[in-house]
C-alpha cells in the first residue's frame, strides 16, 4: 500500500507555506512592537524619574524659601517695637527681645545699633550686653536695609552650628528714613537642617542648601549618600560638570550628573530658593535610577513576553485546530460516506501516485453486483447499505501492499490489485466475488446478489491517465456482460480503452462537427430481384464524417457515441433533409426516382413533434411521402411497442413507409410482429454470410422468410454479398436485396450516375458475374 504520508490528505504545501508567512510575519511583527514598546517604556521611566525629581526640588525650595521667610517675617514683625527711644533704653529692649525668643523661633535674640554695638537675649545665656557686632555680615548688610541670613557658623558662646537671620529696624515714626538698627535672630543650624530633612529614593537620597559656588551650608541627615558625605568636600571637589558650576553662579536652576572619586555617580537636580545664592539640591546615586529604570523595564518587558506568550498559544491553537478541520476536512472529501472506506477521488490520487508500486504487474478491477438494486427494492435501503458495508470490508480486509480498494457509486467498487500472476490473480478475484456473494446471501431467501468484475491490466502510461475515465469506460463491458449470464470476469484491453478514448475524442468535436456540417449521405442501392433482371427499387442513405480532425470515421464509430449523449436526432434529421435535396434534385433532373430509406434512431420516437418534424422537411423540398421510408431497427419494439404502433401508424397514414430494420437481432416473436404497422421487415446481414452456408441456418432462413411473407411484409435482405446468396434468397421468396453484390453505399452523385441513369443494367449483370434470373 501507498506509504500512509502519500495517502493521508494534508494541507498542500502552498497552504502551508502560507501559513508559515503569517506566522513569521506576525512574529516579525511582535518583535518590532516589543523592541519599540520597551525602548518607549525605558524613556518613559527615565523622563518620569527625572520629573520626580524636579517635583522634588520645586516643592522643597518652595518650603525652604516658606520657612526663610517666616524666620524673617517674625523679625520683622518683631521689629516693628522698636524704636529710637527702646534702643537706648537697653532694660526694656531686653524685655522685648526675650518675649521674641520665649516665643519659639530664634535661640538668641538681639539688636545691633548703627555703631555696631548690640544687646541680645540667649534662651541659656540669658541677657547679653553691649558687644561690638560691627563688623559682622548680617549688621553691614541689613544696615544697608536687606534681610540677610548668614550661612551657618559655629556659635561662639554656645560651639553650636548656627545660622544668623537679620532685619533691617525702622523707627516707625520716621517712615521713609533710614534703618536705626539691626534686628538679629540666631537658631541651630540643625533645626533647620531637620526641616529639609525628607526621606527620598526609598532613604537613598537626600535633600541640601548650596550656595552658588557648590558649598553645602545645610544638609539633611540623610545627607550621606550610601555611607558617604558626599558634600563633605564640596561639588567643587565632588566632580561637578563646568556648565553645572556655571549655572549655580548665574544662579539657574539646572541638573547634572556627578562623578564621585570612588567611581559612583550621582544624579542631582538644583533649584534656588531665592535667599541669598542658595539653592536646594536633591540628589540620588545614579545606579538607583538605573535600577528603578531597569525595574520597570524588566516588568514591562515580562508583560510584554506574557503578552507575546499568550497571543503566540492563541496562534498555535488556531493554527491547530485550522489544520486539524483541514485534515479532517480533507479526509471526509476522500471518505465515502456510506462504507468508510475510499471514494473515487480518492482511488484516483493514490492511485495517480508512485506507478513503481505495481512494476510488477498490476490490473484495475471494477466489481459490479448484478441484481443490487432488486436486492435494495425487497429488502430494504437499509439492509442494501449494510450489505455494501460488508463488501467493503470484505475487499478492504483482502487487500495486500500497495494496493487499494474505493466504493465508488452504488454497487460499485474500484480495486487497483498485484496481477504478476495473471493465473492467481483470477483465482483469487473468483474467490472474492464467491465471498461477496456468500455474505450478501440473505438468510432467510434464496434471493442472491452475483458479483461480476472487469479486469484492466494497467500499463506504465496509464497512470498518466484519468483512472477515473478507465473505470468509467470498463463500466460499458461490465454493463453488457450482466445480459449474458456466465462470464464473471470481464476482460478489458488496450483496444477497448483505444475504443473509448476515440469515443470521448468524438463527443468532444461533435457539436462543432454538427454545426459545421462536417456529415453527409452516402447511398446503398437496394434491387428488386423478383423480376427476369434486377431493378433498382430504393436505396439508404447512410450517415459519413468527415473530420478534419480524426478523418472518415464510420457510422459505427460514431453513432453509439450519438446515441449516448442525445444528438443523435440531428444526424437523423441532417440525413434526412440530405436525402430529400437529393431527390428534388433527381426529380428536378426528370431521373427515375426511387424511394429512399433514412435511419431513425430510437431517441427520435421519443420526441413529441417528430412527425410534425419530418413531415415539415420532406413538404419542404416538395418531395412525395412515397419516396421517403423510415428505417426503425428491431430492438425499439421490445422498448414501446405502444409508442411505435401510434407513430408508425401516423407516419403510414401520411404516406411514409415504415422499414424494420435489424431484424433477427433483438429476438422479436412472430406473434408480436403481426400486430406492427411495418411495410418491410430488414432481415439482418448476420443471417447470410456463413450462416446461410450451413444447413440449419438455411432451414432457418427459408422458414423466417416464408412466415414474414404470410403476414404480408416485404421483405429486404441486407448485407448480402454473394451472387449465390442473391439467387438462394430469390429462391425462397425474398424480393428485394441491399448488399456489396450490388453497390457499396456511394456519394450523392456517384450514386447518381451510377444507379439512376439508363445503362445501370449491363452494370448490375456484371455484378451478377453474367447470371440473369
Ligand atoms: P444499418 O442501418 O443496418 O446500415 C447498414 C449497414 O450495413 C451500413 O453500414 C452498410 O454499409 C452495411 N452494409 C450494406 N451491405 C453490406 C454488405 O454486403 N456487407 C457488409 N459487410 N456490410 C454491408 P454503415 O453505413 O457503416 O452503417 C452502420 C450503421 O450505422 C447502420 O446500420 C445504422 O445503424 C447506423 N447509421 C448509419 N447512418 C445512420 C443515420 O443516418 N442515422 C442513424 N440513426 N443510424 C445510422
Ligand atoms: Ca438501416
Ligand atoms: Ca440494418
Amino acid at each position: 500500500m501507498p506509504a500512509r504520508e502519500d495517502i493521508e490528505p494534508r494541507p498542500s504545501r502552498k497552504s502551508n507555506i502560507k501559513t508559515a508567512l503569517v506566522c513569521g510575519a506576525g512574529l516579525f511583527v511582535i518583535v518590532i512592537v516589543l523592541v519599540v514598546y520597551v525602548n518607549i517604556i525605558s524613556r518613559e521611566t527615565e523622563s518620569s524619574l527625572n520629573l520626580f525629581m524636579e517635583e522634588v526640588a520645586d516643592v522643597e525650595s518652595a518650603n525652604a524659601r516658606a520657612i526663610f521667610e517666616g524666620e524673617f517675617n517674625i523679625l520683622h514683625g518683631a521689629s516693628a517695637f522698636i524704636t529710637q527711644e527702646n534702643i537706648g533704653n537697653e532694660a526694656a529692649l531686653l524685655e522685648r527681645l526675650r518675649e521674641v525668643v520665649d516665643s519659639g523661633s530664634f535661640s538668641r535674640v538681639g539688636v545691633v545699633d548703627l555703631e555696631g554695638h548690640g544687646v541680645a537675649y540667649d534662651q541659656s545665656l540669658g541677657n547679653l550686653t553691649s558687644r561690638d557686632y560691627i563688623d559682622q555680615d548680617f549688621v553691614r548688610k541689613s544696615k544697608g536695609g536687606a534681610d540677610y541670613v548668614s550661612a551657618p557658623y559655629e556659635d561662639e558662646l554656645t560651639g553650636v552650628q548656627s545660622l544668623a537671620f537679620s532685619v533691617p529696624v525702622y523707627d516707625i515714626k520716621h517712615e521713609g528714613g533710614d534703618p536705626i538698627g539691626v534686628l538679629v535672630g540666631v537658631t541651630s543650624a540643625e533645626s533647620f537642617a531637620n526641616i529639609i530633612d525628607v526621606s527620598l529614593f526609598a532613604g537613598r537620597g537626600s535633600v541640601s542648601i548650596i550656595d552658588s559656588n557648590g558649598n553645602v551650608l545645610l544638609r539633611s541627615a540623610a545627607a550621606e549618600v550610601d555611607g558617604v558625605d558626599v558634600f563633605s568636600a564640596g561639588y567643587d571637589k565632588a566632580g561637578l560638570p563646568d556648565e553645572a558650576k556655571e549655572s549655580l553662579a548665574k544662579g539657574e536652576s539646572g541638573s547634572a550628573t556627578v562623578i564621585r572619586p570612588n567611581g559612583t555617580t550621582l544624579f542631582t537636580i538644583y533649584r534656588p530658593i531665592g535667599i541669598n545664592d542658595w539653592f536646594i539640591d536633591v540628589v540620588v546615586p545614579s545606579d538607583y535610577l538605573e535600577a528603578q529604570n531597569h525595574t520597570v523595564l524588566v516588568a514591562s518587558m515580562v508583560m510584554a513576553l506574557f503578552v507575546v506568550g499568550v497571543v503566540s498559544l492563541l496562534m498555535y491553537l488556531i493554527l491547530r485546530v485550522r489544520h486539524r478541520s483541514e485534515g479532517a476536512l480533507a479526509r471526509a472529501a476522500l471518505t465515502d460516506r456510506l462504507t468508510g472506506i475510499d471514494n473515487e477521488l480518492a482511488f484516483m490520487r493514490k492511485s495517480a501516485v508512485r506507478p513503481e508500486y505495481y512494476e510488477g504487474g498490476c490490473s484495475l478491477v471494477l466489481f459490479n453486483l448484478v441484481g443490487f438494486s432488486l436486492f435494495n427494492t425487497i429488502y430494504g435501503f437499509d439492509a442494501g447499505s449494510a450489505c455494501l458495508r460488508n463488501i467493503a470490508h470484505l475487499l478492504k480486509s483482502d487487500l495486500r501492499r500497495h494496493e487499494l480498494v474505493a466504493h465508488l457509486t452504488g454497487d460499485r467498487f474500484a480495486m487497483l490489485v498485484e496481477t504478476s500472476d495473471a493465473r492467481r490473480a483470477d483465482a483469487r478475484l473468483v474467490e472474492l466475488m464467491n465471498r461477496i456473494e456468500a455474505a450478501t446471501r440473505a438468510d432467510d431467501s434464496q434471493y442472491r446478489i452475483v458479483s461480476q468484475c472487469c479486469v484492466y491490466r494497467l500499463e506504465r502510461a496509464d497512470f498518466e491517465r484519468d483512472i477515473n475515465l478507465i473505470l468509467q469506460d470498463m463500466a460499458v463491458p461490465l454493463k453488457r456482460a450482466q445480459s449474458h449470464a456466465g462470464s464473471r470476469i470481464v476482460r478489458y484491453d488496450e483496444c477497448d480503452v483505444a475504443a473509448a478514448t476515440r469515443a470521448r475524442q468524438i463527443e468532444s468535436i461533435m457539436s462543432t462537427a454538427l454545426s459545421e456540417k462536417e456529415f453527409l449521405a452516402f447511398f446503398q442501392p437496394q434491387y428488386d430481384i423478383s423480376g427476369d433482371v434486377p431493378v433498382l427499387c430504393g436505396a439508404e442513405a447512410l450517415a459519413r464524417w468527415n473530420s478534419p480532425i480524426l478523418g472518415l470515421v464510420t457510422p459505427d464509430e460514431f453513432i453509439p457515441v450519438f446515441e449516448r449523449n442525445g444528438s443523435i436526432s440531428q444526424i437523423d434529421h441532417y440525413i434526412l433533409e440530405h436525402a430529400c435535396v437529393r431527390l428534388r434534385q433527381w426529380l428536378d433532373d426528370g431521373l427515375r426516382c426511387v424511394p429512399l430509406s433514412v435511419n431513425l434512431s430510437r431517441r427520435n420516437l421519443f420526441s413529441a413533434d417528430l412527425i410534425e418534424q419530418i413531415e415539415h422537411v420532406v413538404d419542404k423540398h416538395r418531395v412525395p411521402h412515397e419516396l421517403i421510408k423510415l428505417e426503425l431497427a428491431e430492438g425499439i419494439v421490445a422498448e414501446n411497442e405502444r409508442q411505435l404502433i401510434s407513430t408508425a401508424e401516423k407516419l403510414r397514414a401520411r404516406g411514409v413507409k415504415i422499414v424494420m430494420d435489424d431484424f433477427g437481432t433483438g429476438y422479436s416473436s412472430f406473434p408480436a410482429l403481426k400486430d406492427i404497422p411495418f411495410d418491410t421487415i430488414k432481415l439482418d446481414r448476420s443471417f447470410f454470410g456463413e450462416s446461410i452456408a450451413d444447413k440449419r441456418g438455411r432451414a432457418t432462413l427459408m422458414s423466417v422468410i416464408a412466415l414474414l411473407e404470410q403476414l404480408g411484409f416485404k421483405i429486404l435482405a441486407e448485407g448480402v454479398e454473394t451472387a449465390r446468396e442473391v439467387f438462394q434468397l430469390k429462391e425462397w421468396g425474398c424480393q428485394t436485396i441491399q448488399g456489396y453484390v450490388f453497390g457499396r453505399p456511394v456519394e450523392g452523385t456517384v450514386f447518381e450516375q451510377e444507379c439512376l441513369r439508363p445503362a445501370q443494367n449491363d452494370l448490375i449483370s456484371a455484378q451478377l458475374d453474367g447470371r440473369s434470373f
